[in-house]
């Protein structure tokens, strides 16, 4: 049966303190009411999809309690749709639309980045090229650990990992020929534990954007996911920071690891409490996820005191401030709801603090890839 979801915005535009005051307008616009059958009598009329009430854009004055979140953006909302028309409202315009579409791109970009890594880094089991490269001089051999260092020295990772591909089997030949038996390469389950992270956090926000807006259960039930999905970003980021960096002090790898792990769960519990989610506790929330992130600042100056005569440690933590900064940036739009707070109203579809508080996420969050690709060749080259 053909979809009658009924997109049709009915605008009550609000004055007074939202300080947009123009008069009452109904909008009626074609984009606004894709998939909708107007009148035409060959389907099951839009009333009966939801819940005795039309599938149609709301006003922040008409929601629901659970659903006032952000009283700067003024329309455009959903409330309580069926589960398939939440669903379908994928594919239409409405005031989460992007916010759904920049974290679902977003998790198939890393998706795609992690593929990418399957198949062009070299397995943790394949054969071990700093004994070949040391034993032999063959300083113009561009093997993998000669492309790797080029790679960590000028930060080219996407050429680096090209280069690397096409030279997998010229030293692989080498190495059957000339090196002492294969050794193991670093481990790879921090690195991929990172990706798992980004992809679980930007499918669970993506996932709560679209269907939040179905009950107050389902509300709940999403909230909690993007909030576990949030700390399981900023917990797996320091996976690949600790475990390599200090790949030969186990006792501040335990330490570290331990700490940031225990925190994430603490962070869990605490976000499973009902009153965690009050609009007016947004400073906390920020607040607890940003006290995570920056206690990443300690391994990371730790690592510079240890290591900072290294290139791999300048351009990783060169990355990993990159990351901090957009991490940051995000933090703050999020809690200040800039910019719908000057023009409430202006920004219900586009531009509003949460669209760009996604972007700065998956910028910062592939900052931190190219980072674990130079973790990965530091260690493979280095072992301990
Ligand atoms: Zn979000």
């Amino acid at each position: 049966m053909a979809s009658t979801v009924t997109l049709e915005k009915t605008t009550t535009v609000q004055s007074g303190d939202t300080g947009v005051g123009s008069p009452k307008t109904v909008l009626r616009s074609p984009l606004l009411m894709k998939g909708r059958k107007v009148g035409d009598g060959g389907g099951e009329d839009a009333t009966d999809n939801c819940c005795g009430h039309r599938c149609e854009l709301i006003s922040y004055d008409k929601l629901p309690e659970f659903l006032k979140h952000n009283e700067f953006i003024v329309d455009y909302y959903r409330s309580e749709w069926p589960v398939k028309e939440a669903l379908l409202s994928a594919f239409s315009i409405h005031n989460e639309t992007i916010n759904v579409w920049t974290h679902l791109i977003g998790f198939f970009v890393f998706l795609a980045l992690t593929v990418c890594a399957a198949t062009m880094v070299p397995m943790e089991y394949e054969v071990s090229h700093t004994p070949l490269v040391a034993s032999t001089g063959l300083d113009n051999i561009t093997g993998n650990a000669m492309v790797l260092r080029s790679y960590s020295a000028d930060g080219a990772a996407v050429v680096a990992m090209k280069a690397l591909r096409s030279n997998v089997s010229v030293e692989t030949g080498l190495a059957a020929a000339l090196s002492p038996p294969a050794g193991l390469r670093v481990a790879r389950w921090p690195f991929y534990a990172y990706l798992c992270g980004a992809m679980f956090c930007l499918l669970m926000s993506s996932a709560c954007h679209l269907l939040a807006c179905h009950s107050e259960h389902a509300s709940y039930v999403l909230l909690r996911l993007d909030y576990a999905g949030i700390t399981g970003l900023i917990v797996t980021s320091f996976y690949p920071l600790v475990y390599y960096t200090f790949l030969c002090d186990p006792l501040f790898q335990a330490l570290y690891l331990g700490f940031i792990t225990a925190s994430g769960a603490a962070a869990v519990v605490v976000s499973l409490l009902p009153v965690f989610e009050r609009p007016e506790l947004r400073w906390a929330r920020a607040g607890l996820f940003a006290c995570m992130g920056m206690s990443g600042l300690v391994p990371i100056v730790h690592k510079m005191l240890v290591f900072g005569d290294r290139p791999e440690a300048v351009l990783t933590t060169g990355y990993e401030m990159a990351m901090g900064a957009a991490y940051l940036a995000g933090v703050v739009v999020y809690a200040t709801r800039v910019p719908e707070r000057w023009m409430p109203g202006r920004f219900d579809l586009a531009g509003h603090s949460h669209q760009l508080f996604h972007v700065l996420v998956i910028a910062g969050a592939y900052a931190h890839y190219l980072a674990g690709l130079v973790y990965l060749s530091w260690r493979d080259m280095e072992g301990c």
